[in-house]
């Protein structure tokens, strides 16, 4: 019995090999390795894939990319900045690193995305800005949102971690709030051979701005301009993005086509998670929601079914995160996904054999009838 994994990056690689080599060659006799030529080039196209006005800003992790976008809309030292109470570490690890408070708000049971509705009871004058997470590739109800901002001068960024190619409304994740971030680690919808990460918006002075940030805060001339950070792309990175980039439409297809054989082999007691309405995601995890999930994860492991949590805890039961105030029991939506998340695997290389033998596995398991 073959293992199929939560993650594979390795048959992509063997497929494109030589794509990947010549990138690789290209940068090291190149004689330059930090912003150069790759990293404006990889910019340029990710943005036209996008739509977005003005080039992206390359830099060092889907974190920093957080980091630098609050900074460019101004956050800074004791604001409050709302997020999700189920989201990655990193979206709450960045709010911290500007000095800001998170502020968290319970997931809505049907999507598992940032409850927006229940928003409004949060919004007062220490809140800057809200970063709704854009999780598994679904895609937060960013307009609903804003109108709940209504008149306050509350900045919207988004966190697309995890759904690079997803839309509303026909209209790209980081261009639907004020500024976006994104994400290259390796096992994301656009993943890297190790780090990297990029943030834009629809703003183009804002953009500039993100721009100056990422390199201790120097301008053009050399003289800096404000307090920034040192968080570039490389130029190894931005080749190898590139070549990625090139295969990009195929690999989210293969991604949505995955997730739709799911909704079809899954049987009907195997819960899923809705769509916002309007929503094109490009799937980044399948989630289903299980009772007793760690049993059930134990199975599919013992079938030689690798599968992730994401994420085990919400992030006011991690011990770090204690000082923020909310005893367990605050958010009980997000607690209840912490309970009982499990992401099956998923990348555009898994084949329909393997989505058959995992769908046949968790209906058997969860005692489900497949769909007659
Ligand atoms: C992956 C991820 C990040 C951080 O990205 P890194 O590139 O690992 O720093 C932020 N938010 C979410 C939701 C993520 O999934």
């Amino acid at each position: 019995m073959t293992t199929i994994p939560a993650f594979d990056y390795l048959e992509q690689y063997r497929a494109i090999e030589d794509e990947f080599l010549d990138a690789a060659k290209r940068v090291f006799e190149s004689g330059r390795l930090i912003l150069g030529s790759e990293v404006t080039g990889f910019e340029q196209r990710l943005s036209d894939f996008l739509g977005a006005p003005a080039h992206a800003v390359g830099v060092a992790s889907g974190t920093d990319a957080l980091v630098i976008a609050l900074r460019a809309v101004g956050v800074s030292t004791g604001d409050q900045v709302i997020t999700a109470a189920n989201t990655a570490v990193a979206t709450v690890s960045a709010i911290r690193e500007v000095g800001a408070r998170p502020r968290l708000c319970d997931a809505d049971p049907e999507t598992a995305l940032m409850d927006v509705e229940g928003l409004a009871e949060l919004l007062d004058d220490r809140v800057k800005a809200i970063v709704p997470v854009h999780l598994y590739g679904s895609v937060v109800d960013v307009p609903g949102l804003v109108a709940q901002i209504g008149g306050r001068s509350i900045a919207v960024v988004e966190d697309c971690a995890q759904a690079l190619g997803s839309t509303l409304h026909g209209r790209s994740v980081g261009l639907l709030g004020n500024a976006g971030a994104f994400s290259f680690y390796p096992t994301k919808n656009l993943g890297a051979f190790g780090d990297g990460g990029a943030c834009l918006s629809v703003d183009r002075e804002l953009t500039e701005r993100m721009r100056v940030l990422r390199s201790h805060g120097m301008g053009a001339d050399g003289d800096v301009v404000a307090d920034g950070v040192c968080s570039r792309l490389d130029e190894l990175q931005a080749a190898l993005l590139t070549v990625k980039l090139r295969h990009l439409v195929r690999h989210l297809e293969r991604r949505r086509e995955i997730a739709s054989r799911y909704d079809r082999l899954l049987g009907a007691g195997v819960k899923r998670l809705r769509a916002t309405p309007g929503a094109s995601p490009a799937p980044h995890l399948y989630v289903v929601r299980v009772r007793d999930r760690d049993r059930v994860k134990a199975m599919l492991a013992e079938r030689g079914i690798e599968t992730g949590i994401h994420y085990a805890r919400p992030i006011h039961h991690m011990t770090a995160y204690e000082d923020l105030g909310y005893p367990r029991g605050s958010f009980p939506h997000a607690e209840r996904l912490a309970r009982e998340v499990l992401s099956l695997p998923l990348y555009p290389e898994l084949g329909d054999d393997a989505v058959k033998r995992v769908c046949e596995a968790v209906n058997e398991i969860v005692g489900s009838e497949p769909p007659g």
